[in-house]
């Protein structure tokens, strides 16, 4: 078996992404971030601090026709929802001089607006990207280019990664505009393409090397935290400040191959069958560093029942106590443990012919602690057979 790492990827941008796509607004999607859980929301505090009924449907509407935008990161464009965030704020009165729209290619443009403040601090830079994770419409029970709310929720590709924060952006910057707010410093919001499935024409990538005084700034703030829920209560709101990172191996197993009326044990099919039956029983240890250890004592406070207690024992390093909240969540246990999973099979090229290859991707989410070396250890001890 061949062991390869050569289409390495790290996912990434500026400051802090989430690599996973997810298609609803609710809490506790299953998205690996390594959290601190910052403080508890009072909902009458929300209440108060809620924008004019305008202004929460002009961000409806920037939300809506960002969503409704194909921005598939293959088969789509970025460009129509720079532009579309361009009218807006033109529109709004934002002069030419303070708006930026280009890119690495002719679809993949990336919008920078400068809202101007007194310049007494160095400015602050608002990030969200615009492309999204391929949607096909038959995988999906709705059309997923379409903005659908029921039931109290969002529906649609990007509703949540990334184009509700990009229209909550825009339609913030509007708003400090119409009522005349003049901050210390200049905030600068960058719409950017192409953060999903690490092509080459990342919109940080490409600004950072050809505009990069159009977003020089002392703070930036990314996608990646988010608030949690319990039924409509808000528990939490969580900040991401750590993050794992991607890496894909491919395997391959080759063989001479021959005709299918004259079958013999070594198999290429077989034998690659075999190693990814040995990873689907494997698991990297579990464990805590210090953001996840604050993560668990936070959420030991905010959870009920045995679970609770269980997740007090996290951060003391207890590991039947990691081993039931891995088991609880999904989301916990990839905080808990680097992980790798199958994700593409190909293999054989006739139906009547032995397989001369075949060849599986692994996808693994890494802790920032892990090694790429010490993962690819670990994997080749699992799936090697010779
Ligand atoms: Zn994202």
């Amino acid at each position: 078996m061949q062991f390869s790492d050569n289409n390495v990827l790290i996912v990434g941008g500026v400051l802090l992404v989430h690599p996973s796509p997810c298609a609803v607004t609710i809490a506790r999607c299953p998205m690996l971030r390594l959290v601190f859980t910052l403080f508890f929301c009072a909902v009458p505090l929300a209440a108060q601090t809620m924008p004019p009924e305008a202004d929460k449907q002009l961000a409806h509407d920037i939300y809506k026709e960002f969503v409704e935008i194909r921005s598939g990161f293959t088969t789509g464009s970025t460009t129509p929802v720079a532009e579309a965030a361009a009218a807006r704020l033109r529109a709004a009165g934002f002069p030419d001089a303070d708006i930026f729209v280009g890119g690495a290619n002719p679809n993949k443009a990336n919008l920078v607006v400068r809202y101007h403040g007194t310049g007494s601090r160095k400015p602050l830079l608002l990030l969200a990207h615009t492309d999204v994770v391929e949607a096909k419409r038959e995988d999906w029970s709705m059309d997923p280019f379409q903005l659908i709310e029921r039931d109290g929720f969002f529906y649609g590709r990007g509703t949540s990664d990334d184009k509700a924060q990009a229209a909550v952006w825009i339609a913030s910057l509007i708003r400090y505009r119409r009522e005349g707010f003049k901050p210390h410093r200049d905030i600068i919001v960058a719409l950017t393409a192409d953060e999903e499935g690490g092509g080459p024409y990342n919109g940080v990538d490409w600004l950072i090397k050809n505009h990069r005084e159009l977003i020089d700034a002392e703070l930036a703030l990314n996608e990646g935290g988010w608030g949690e829920s319990d039924a409509g209560r808000k528990i939490s709101n969580d900040l991401q400040v750590s993050e794992k990172y991607a890496i894909n191996f491919r395997f391959e197993v080759r063989n001479k191959g021959g005709h299918s009326s004259l079958p013999v044990p070594d198999n290429a099919i077989y034998h690659l069958a075999g190693a990814l039956e040995r990873l689907s029983h494997f698991g990297f240890p579990l464990k805590t560093n210090e953001v996840t250890a604050a993560y668990f004592q936070k959420m030991a406070k905010i959870e009920t029942g045995p679970v609770s207690e269980d997740l007090a024992k996290v951060p003391e390093g207890s590991q039947e106590a990691m081993q039931r909240v891995a088991a609880a969540s999904p989301a916990w246990n990839a905080t808990l443990r680097t992980t790798c999973v199958a994700t593409q099979l190909e293999g054989g090229h006739a139906m009547n012919a032995l397989p001369q290859l075949a060849a599986a991707n692994v996808n693994c989410r890494v802790l920032p602690e892990d090694s790429l070396e010490y993962v690819r250890n670990a994997l080749q001890k699992v799936m090697a057979d010779d």
